[in-house]
């Protein structure tokens, strides 16, 4: 794998193993045509939600589950979030998009002074503009692949935009810019012009990596092997069904700890599952998957969590 920054194609980026193909439209259209149903008729099987807890929220070091990708880390005296998302809908317009199928784990007011935001890519379920404006109000900082720091700054945020294996420092931590299998835009026309990304965070004593939305791929060693040991690796587990359409861009649960066996992380908290509906799989399937995954690895429920919303997990 290059030592550069991400492959790019004209002003388009591209994944490191080339560009998407994707399923024609006898498998497109009975997809969306699904989806559009479960938009009107709600399914089953979100995450539960706890009521949080300040002080184990507090911890250090501590995960919080917020939901969907948002996490809130506190870590070697500092406090970040992931991909924030605390809004009810996500989507190009106020009624266009999944919404949330749980509230956020903590509101948004309710959060403590955050060092740092880090976002993973421009999709509507990861970067969510209302949600980066009201941190942005706060003072917070986002830390940012490539061609995102434009959206930030329209919400009247700063940013530090970042290409793969490109890093930074905040205070004590360097916060590293990782590959990942994805893909990005929120519009008809920009397909793949902002990056996507995962980030280890490498604190004095504490490393924690938060894979964004990714394809299963030879990424995960890597990384493991240039940034690691990871203390605790954050990694999406759902949006797998169908294959066809989802496999080059999403893990499986299965793909899921597979990953985090690659990175060598001491411990995987599973995400991106039970807060909003976007593809086929029933929505309580993922965490049994991954759990069971697991135990087939040998790692048992203290090395491999599956949160509540709203629980915070030290460890
Ligand atoms: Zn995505
Ligand atoms: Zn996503």
């Amino acid at each position: 794998m290059s030592r550069a920054g991400a492959p790019r194609d004209g002003d388009r980026f591209v994944n490191l193993t080339g560009p998407r193909v994707l399923p024609g439209v006898q498998v497109m259209f009975p997809f969306l045509l699904r989806k559009v149903w479960t938009s009107l008729v709600p399914r089953t099987g979100a995450a539960r939600v706890i009521p949080f807890r300040r002080a184990a929220m507090m911890h250090n070091p501590s995960v919080t589950w917020i939901g969907h990708s948002t996490m809130l880390v506190r870590m070697d005296g500092m406090t970040f979030l992931t991909d924030p998302v605390f809004s009810h809908r996500v989507g190009p317009a106020s009624f266009v998009g999944p919404t949330r199928l749980v509230p956020p784990g903590v509101p948004l007011a309710q959060l403590p002074e955050i060092d740092f935001v880090l976002l993973s890519h421009d999709h509507y379920d990861h970067t969510d503009l209302p949600s980066v404006a009201a941190l942005a109000q706060r003072g917070a900082l986002f830390i940012v692949p490539l061609g995102i720091g434009e959206l930030v700054r329209r919400a009247g945020g700063a940013a530090i935009e970042l290409d793969w294996w490109d890093r930074t420092e905040i205070g004590t931590a360097r916060v590293h810019c990782v590959p990942a299998q994805h893909f990005s835009g929120r519009g008809l026309t920009d397909g793949n012009r902002r990056l996507w990304a995962g980030w280890v965070v490498q604190g004095p004593t504490q490393r924690f990596y938060h894979a964004g939305d990714t394809a299963y791929f030879t990424g995960f060693r890597e990384i493991g092997e240039r940034l690691g040991p990871i203390d605790l690796a954050a990694l999406p587990i759902a949006a797998y069904d169908p294959p066809q359409i989802m496999r080059s861009v999403h893990l499986n649960p299965e793909e899921a700890v597979q990953a985090g066996v690659d990175l060598g992380a001491k411990r995987m908290v599973a995400m991106h599952f039970g807060t909003f509906d976007q593809t086929d799989e029933p929505l309580d399937e993922p965490p049994v998957r991954f759990l069971a995954a697991a135990a087939k690895h040998g790692l048992d429920r203290e090395r491999a969590w599956t949160l509540h919303v709203g629980e915070s997990r030290r460890w």
